[in-house]
């Protein structure tokens, strides 16, 4: 039987992309999850899905806007009984606003990529992470970025908020190691998600421009990536993983 059978895993960005994916993958091995999102929509559907492909499993959809803190704490503390002792945390919600030089990028970008990416994962670490402590087990895995630890042109703020990510995770993981609570970065390299129209502002054809010449990682490469970061025995914690795709430089 899987170590993840029964967890509760609790994915922040569950709606699309990497954070659906790693819905899939959790499912697969018997976990009961709490999908957070904003689009609540998606989430109830995929939550229909679920109870088609994989009865055993329990889902919990949770309309969650991760910048709110008052929102996030409330939303952590009404969960319905039988998700409330979350095992594994994945913050994955996030996003990148444009490609813009650093002297033209403009003050809404900025908030929203720190609200959302950096102060988000903060505010729902915050809340989930005493429950942890109390029942002295749990994971946290931080979805950064090769963004994380390099840095590229047009790029300045989306570069500081995932070296923020890295930066928080570390910090956490020293903070916690006298605990048997993991915690965990990966970090991606191109992954073909709608982030990658989103950064464009829409634009497909831009979009589809930076996958030329190499085969861009899927979500689920990801989500695989995350399980086995998490499934590893008691003893064990990955500190972090970087996965490129193959041809990506
Ligand atoms: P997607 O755009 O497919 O997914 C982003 C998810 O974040 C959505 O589910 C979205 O849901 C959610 N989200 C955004 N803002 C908020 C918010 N304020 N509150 C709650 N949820 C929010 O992109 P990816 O799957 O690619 O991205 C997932 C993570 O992976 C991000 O942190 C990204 O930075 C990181 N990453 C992505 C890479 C890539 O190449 N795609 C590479 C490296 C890292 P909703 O809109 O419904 O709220």
């Amino acid at each position: 039987m899987s170590r993840l059978a029964g967890k509760i895993v609790l994915i922040t960005g569950a709606s699309s992309g990497i954070g659906q994916a790693c819905a899939v993958e959790y499912a697969k091995h018997g976990s009961h999850l709490i999908l957070a999102a904003r689009r609540l929509e998606r989430l109830d559907s995929l939550k229909s899905t679920f109870a088609k492909d994989y009865p055993s499993v329990k889902v919990h959809a949770l309309k969650l806007d991760v910048r709110n803190k008052d929102l996030v704490f409330d939303a952590i503390k009404s969960l319905p009984k039988e998700f409330k002792d979350i095992d594994i945390l994945v913050n994955n919600a996030g996003l990148v606003i444009g490609v813009d030089p650093l002297e033209t990028v403009s003050e809404e970008a900025i908030n929203t990529m720190f609200d959302t990416n950096v102060k988000g994962l903060v505010y729902v670490t915050q809340a989930v992470l005493p429950g942890m402590k109390e029942r002295q087990r749990g994971a946290i895995v931080n979805i950064s970025s090769i963004a994380g630890t390099e840095a590229y042109p047009n790029g300045s703020i989306y570069c500081a908020t995932k070296h923020a990510v890295c930066a928080m995770t570390k910090s956490l993981r020293h903070e916690l190691v006298a605990t048997p609570i993991n915690v965990i970065s990966i970090e991606p390299g191109m992954v073909e998600t709608e982030f990658s129209v989103i950064r464009f502002g829409g634009d497909k054809e831009k979009a589809d421009n930076v996958y030329k010449g190499l085969e861009p990682l899927t979500g689920q490469d990801i989500a695989e990536t995350v399980v086995f970061a998490t499934s590893r025995p008691p003893h064990v914690q990955i500190a972090s993983m970087v996965v490129f795709p193959t041809n990506q430089s």
